[in-house]
């Protein structure tokens, strides 16, 4: 049994937050004791990889590791491979699963979250699969070879991802979505669109509006029925549906939670010396104020720095702001998709043609302020095009929507117009 020790930094959950937190805090200059406890066997790793290169052979598993074990050894992070039962904010000090009580000085939880799964009679049944951490990937990986039936439930990310990795590798895919259009939460409508044309495009049978009631095993596989009587007959089915912020843990321990662990702009929760971050934290929009919580690389990556900073006091004594722009992206087959920014917040847009069939997509506010854009088009000819949308942005440009759309003018052009 360690007693507590108020000079540790201890962080929950050894993801790709964690991870990079854990080695932000050491890049901060801090030299005394690093706890990092996560309840996977592997090292803190990136997930992006699992949907897509790791599934399709162009990744190893080792190569979506966030350090080498030398880096690890070399950053003297003590790493524990156990689940985090409790937390005693009055002690400052955590319970792990092996009945070990480990003390801090300053805590951050990155516990990301917990894959939804199928509640449908069936739903449970082993091959009926989800895909959120490398063991769940090599499970489903070894069956995605070619003739392989499969059956994805979910129209979002991961399902979509799944499905053009799948037909690379030869399978029969099929993918069911409630909603009555793709990617309903994340992405806009006309961006929703091409990417089911070219799913279709590309042999998946997608149908839409569909509701899972069932899944039997029966002689020719696995047979789901559908709520208005279709069935649908499959070797495998993977549930993309959405993952779920465990709060009960925060929860019990007295710490405010909403849609996630609830924090300020510096990632404070509601009790001292805690912190939480990644895609765990429901924090303020940079843009809005409204609060958010995002499930992307890009926010586990940038409030970890933040995160870790101000588990050390901040700068100069101040806490640090998250400021970062919401952004992220997605490959499906040669084709990718980005989102930057909050195009909800918008009043209008301007629709730009890119190359090939590629579209982008300004989301303006009343005063003309870009506060989103959306991107998509075949990567090797787009990536430049989307990346400067990005940065437009980030950096608050203001133009018109007339201009924004014209492809006659650069958008390196609309730069001189940033905040
Ligand atoms: P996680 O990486 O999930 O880490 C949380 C860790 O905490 C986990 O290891 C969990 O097991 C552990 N944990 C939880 N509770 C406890 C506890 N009580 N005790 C100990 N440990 C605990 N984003 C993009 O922007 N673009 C992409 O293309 C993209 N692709 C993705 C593909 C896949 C297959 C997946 C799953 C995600 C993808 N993402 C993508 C999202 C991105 O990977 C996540 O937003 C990111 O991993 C969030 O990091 P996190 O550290 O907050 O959570
Ligand atoms: P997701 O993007 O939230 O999509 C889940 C989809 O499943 C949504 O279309 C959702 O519809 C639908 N759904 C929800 N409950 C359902 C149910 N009971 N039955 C049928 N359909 C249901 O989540 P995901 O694709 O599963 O991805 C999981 C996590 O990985 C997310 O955090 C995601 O951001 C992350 N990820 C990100 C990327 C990327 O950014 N490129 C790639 C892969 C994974 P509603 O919206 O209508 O609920």
């Amino acid at each position: 049994m360690q007693t507590p020790d108020s000079t540790s930094m201890v962080i929950v959950g050894a993801g790709h937050c964690g991870g990079r937190a854990a080695q932000a805090l050491r890049t901060a200059g801090w030299l005394g004791p690093i706890h990092l406890v996560g309840d996977e066997p592997h090292a803190p790793y990136e997930r992006p990889p699992l949907s897509k290169d790791l599934l399709t052979g162009g990744k190893q598993a080792a190569e979506c590791a966030l350090h080498s074990a030398d880096d690890w050894a070399s950053l003297h992070i003590t790493r524990h491979v156990a689940q985090v039962t409790a937390l005693h904010p009055a002690s400052r000090s955590i319970t792990l699963s092996g009945g070990q009580t480990l003390g801090y000085q300053s805590l951050l939880l990155a516990t990301g979250g917990k894959v939804r799964t199928l509640s449908i009679p069936g739903g449970d049944l082993p091959e009926v699969l989800t895909l959120r951490n490398l063991m769940d990937a090599a499970t489903l990986g070894s069956r995605l070879v070619p003739g392989h039936r499969l059956l994805v439930v979910g129209g979002g990310f991961i399902g979509l991802e799944v499905a053009a990795s799948a037909r690379k590798l030869g399978c029969e895919v099929t993918l069911v979505e409630g909603a009555p259009r793709l990617m309903g939460r994340a992405v806009p409508e006309p961006v929703a669109e091409r990417a089911l044309a070219l799913h279709r495009a590309q042999g998946v049978r997608v149908l839409l509006g569909a509701s899972p009631h069932s899944i039997a095993r029966t002689a020719e596989g696995l047979c789901m029925a559908l709520a208005d009587g279709t069935q649908i007959v499959a070797d495998t089915v993977l549930a993309g549906i959405g993952i779920v912020p465990d709060l009960a843990l925060p929860g019990a321990a007295g710490l405010a939670v909403g849609r996630g662990i609830c924090v300020n702009a510096q990632l404070q929760t509601s009790l001292p010396g805690i912190f939480a971050a990644g895609d765990v934290a429901e924090f303020p929009s940079v843009l809005s104020g409204q609060l958010v919580r995002q499930e992307t690389w890009h926010n586990a990556e940038t409030q970890a720095a933040i995160a870790a900073q101000n588990m050390l006091g901040g700068i100069d004594g101040n806490l640090v702001a998250y400021t970062a722009f919401p952004w992220f992206w997605s490959d499906q087959y040669h084709y990718q998709l980005q989102v930057a920014g909050e195009p909800a917040l918008a009043t209008h847009s301007a629709t730009r043609a890119l190359d090939g069939d590629g579209l982008l997509i300004f989301y303006l506010d009343a005063s003309d302020t870009l506060v989103g854009a959306c991107g998509w088009g075949e990567t090797s000819r787009v990536a430049k095009d989307l990346k400067l949308a990005r940065t437009l942005v980030e950096k608050g440009v203001t133009a018109s929507a007339e201009a924004l759309a014209d492809p006659a003018t650069k958008l390196k052009a609309f730069l001189s117009n940033a905040r």
